[in-house]
């Protein structure tokens, strides 16, 4: 039944690891605004094979405007692996980063960013980023993050079901 009813699950059977992370920050992402506890927005960052955090965003949950999914799953990650370089990391997020959260991710240095609805779609969903975000090149910080789009239809379906 599940399987008819959630749009990304067959994301969670694949064996495809990077679609797999992605499914399972989109899942997150569903979840947290199911329980109101902040935007509709899920991360996940791996170490190889292993899923060192995943979660989503906590704005409302705690009372915290920079509790951002992708800037929470960097501090549970840095404190789980007692370091403040994520080098060998990957963050999967089920939207592109916003400025605050780039800025994190700049210090943290993974090795990649998966995202899925971009940060044109957030924009059409009413999450509005920074002018100054706008106004930089869209390619200059996919270059410089290593960023790779992957499952925007069901990143975009969480929101188009709200
Ligand atoms: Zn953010």
């Amino acid at each position: 039944m599940q399987g008819r009813t959630n749009p990304y699950f067959c994301y969670m059977k694949t064996t495809d690891f990077p679609k797999k992370m992605m499914g399972k920050a989109i899942c997150l992402a569903k979840k947290g605004a199911a329980n109101e506890d902040g935007g509709p927005f899920g991360a996940v960052i791996t170490k190889g094979e292993q899923i060192i955090a995943a979660t989503y965003n906590n704005v409302n949950g705690d009372q915290d405007c920079t509790q951002h999914a992708e800037l929470r799953a960097i501090q549970m990650a840095c404190k789980k692996l007692g370091t403040t370089n994520l080098e060998g990391c990957v963050l999967y997020t089920s939207c592109e980063p916003c400025m605050m959260c780039l800025g994190a991710a700049h210090w943290a240095n993974f090795d990649y960013i998966y995202y899925a609805a971009s940060a044109e779609d957030a924009k059409e969903f009413g999450f509005v980023y920074s002018n100054m975000y706008y106004n930089s090149s869209t390619e200059d910080r996919h270059e410089e993050f290593k960023m790779i789009q992957l499952c925007r239809n069901e990143a975009l379906k969480v929101w188009s079901q709200k």
